[in-house]
């Protein structure tokens, strides 16, 4: 039978939403690879054609979000001139933007499951069994991964073709030789799509040396991980571009710090200079810089002891900074970098030189930034840092006069699972609920581990009727789950207790209100959404 007009109608405008979300992962895409390629006008032109062309898709299919951003890319990239670096401020701009984008791809459908998988690229599963692989595509589609599932060589080179896979699972034995049939893949892509071989038995070093050659990135053995798996996976979907890194500039000579802000901004970092070593204290309170370069010799101090100043400051006391300047004397290096600096570059300076140090000094204080705040197993929002956030949002709320709402989550009978199957499975249970959770949750959202196994979920901007049944939603997902247990999978659930924020509330009185919520959550049963104040 022929499809109606309507049905024709909604399959072409799903057709058409997935071409607008392909292009602007291409902007996205492209914005990535500006690191690498310092503005050169190759680029840039490539850059400004995938930006005019995902408008002219928006424009033509009706997405509001990607034309209003799309439309305000093109605006600033109109006032950058070819061969000439675009200023701080625009590259700020325009990273902000393409962040956005990234957002409205990955998470404008998050009320919606289904929409939220058909944005993304699928991933190809090749199993040794087609019932094996059925299950495990199950499972990794609860976690908002869109799996299909291919049984043959042949459907394989034709899926390919048909559309390309944001990766590929593949076992070793899939069709007497998964290597073959993937590199026969890979042939018919025009880039290299990544592949998580598996295997049944160990590898040798010529099926290890085989899978790496044809793209293989893991190697699972034996029966894979479905959270290892969904963490490799979501590494590779993660589009969110970072925030590029922020440079203070401290130097005298109005010429030598211009000189170093161009140079770090053809890379794509923010900067700000200033010129009078004495108001660093004012511009790092505003600037937030990931590092600091700063000269050497300026009048009214030298940069040795500006940075013994900012080390007796517990908020500055890893902040990076790096010395540029001309002193040629190693032993006067080797002062200033024991005096509370952390390298030392002398002018002049080659420009990669200057790039790739600064990017790892800020790459590694990010780095070290994020294992303080965050629980290792999870990788959340610690407890005393869940708390912050949510007072923060309290007091946006307060301002904004926008809806909050504070959800706690604790695992039911968690004891038992600990009990019965070990410590280790149990905390693969949790690294599970906190993956699933920033699957099925905005950016915006804050996801904190709270207590061992204990979570807590602060949505701004949502009043509690939609966290009720979004909750609900991620309940009975996470209930399908089967987990891992070396014998028999099992399935877990949860509790939650919810609190609406209301004026005069602070963030300690939504946290108590929330956990009584959730105590009637368990009384009631557990498995179950409670909000606070209205039983
Ligand atoms: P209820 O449904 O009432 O919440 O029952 P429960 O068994 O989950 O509650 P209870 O609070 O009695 O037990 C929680 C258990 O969680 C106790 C503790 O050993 C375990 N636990 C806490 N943190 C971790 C962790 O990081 N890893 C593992 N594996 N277990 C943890
Ligand atoms: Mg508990
Ligand atoms: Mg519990």
């Amino acid at each position: 039978m022929s499809k109606t007009k309507a049905e024709q109608l909604v399959e072409l405008k799903q057709h058409f939403g997935r071409r607008v979300m392909d292009q602007a992962r291409l902007v996205i895409t492209s914005w990535h690879d500006l690191e690498e390629v310092l503005w050169n006008s190759t680029w840039l032109d490539e850059f400004t054609a995938q930006v005019h062309k995902l408008n002219k898709l928006a424009n033509r299919h009706d997405n509001e979000r990607i034309k209003e951003l799309s439309a305000f890319l093109q605006q600033l990239l109109a006032d950058v001139v070819p061969g000439k670096i675009p200023q701080s401020q625009v590259i700020e701009s325009l990273s902000q933007t393409v962040q956005a984008l990234a957002d409205a791809c990955s998470r404008d459908s998050d009320q919606d499951s289904q929409n939220r998988i058909n944005g993304r690229r699928p991933v190809y599963l090749c199993g040794q069994s087609v019932a094996q692989s059925v299950n495990l595509a199950e499972q990794l589609n609860f976690f908002g991964i869109p799996i299909q599932v291919i049984s043959t060589r042949q459907e394989l080179q034709q899926a390919v073709l048909h559309r390309i896979p944001a990766a590929m699972i593949v076992n070793v034995d899939f069709e007497q030789d998964g290597i073959v049939a993937v590199q026969a893949a890979q042939k018919a892509l025009s880039k290299p799509a990544p592949v998580l071989f598996q295997s049944e038995k160990e590898p040798n070093i010529h099926t290890r040396l085989a899978a790496t050659r044809a793209q293989g990135v893991h190697f699972h053995i034996g029966q894979p991980d479905v959270g290892l798996l969904v963490k490799q996976l979501s590494a590779i979907y993660s589009m969110r571009p970072e925030n590029p890194y922020r440079v203070l500039v401290v130097d005298d000579s109005r010429a030598q710090s211009t000189y170093a802000e161009r140079v770090l901004n053809q890379a794509g970092m923010i900067t700000h200079a200033i010129n009078d070593p004495l108001t660093i204290l004012e511009a790092l309170q505003h600037f937030q810089p990931d590092a600091i370069l700063m000269d050497m010799y300026m009048p009214g101090c030298t940069g040795i002891e500006l940075a013994r100043v900012l080390r007796q400051q517990t908020r500055y006391d890893t902040l990076p900074i790096l010395y540029l300047s001309a002193e040629q004397d190693v032993e006067k290096q080797l002062d200033a970098i024991g005096q509370g600096g952390d390298d030392f570059l002398t002018k002049p300076v080659p420009r990669d030189v200057l790039i790739t140090t600064v990017r790892n000094r800020c790459l590694r204080n990010r780095g070290l930034k994020q294992q303080m705040i965050r629980d290792s197993l999870t990788g959340l929002l610690d407890h005393i840092n869940t708390l912050e956030a949510l007072q923060q949002e309290v007091n946006q709320a307060e301002e904004s006069n926008n809806p909050l709402t504070f959800a706690m989550l604790d695992i039911d009978h968690f004891k038992a699972v600990n009990d019965t199957y070990g410590h280790a499975v149990g905390d693969s249970v949790i690294r599970s609920l906190a993956l699933y959770l920033r699957q099925r949750f905005r950016v915006t959202d804050h996801l904190g581990r709270y207590g061992g196994e204990e979570f807590a979920i602060i949505l701004p901007n949502t009043p509690p009727d939609i966290a009720e049944t979004l909750l609900n939603e991620v309940a009975a997902g996470f209930a399908r789950i089967h987990h891992e247990t070396g014998s028999k999978p099992i399935n877990v659930t949860f509790s939650s207790g919810l609190a609406a924020w209301q004026p005069g509330l602070l963030g300690t009185d939504l946290s108590q209100a929330a956990d009584i919520a959730l105590y009637e959550a368990k009384r009631q049963g557990r498995n179950r959404v409670c909000v606070s104040g209205s039983e």
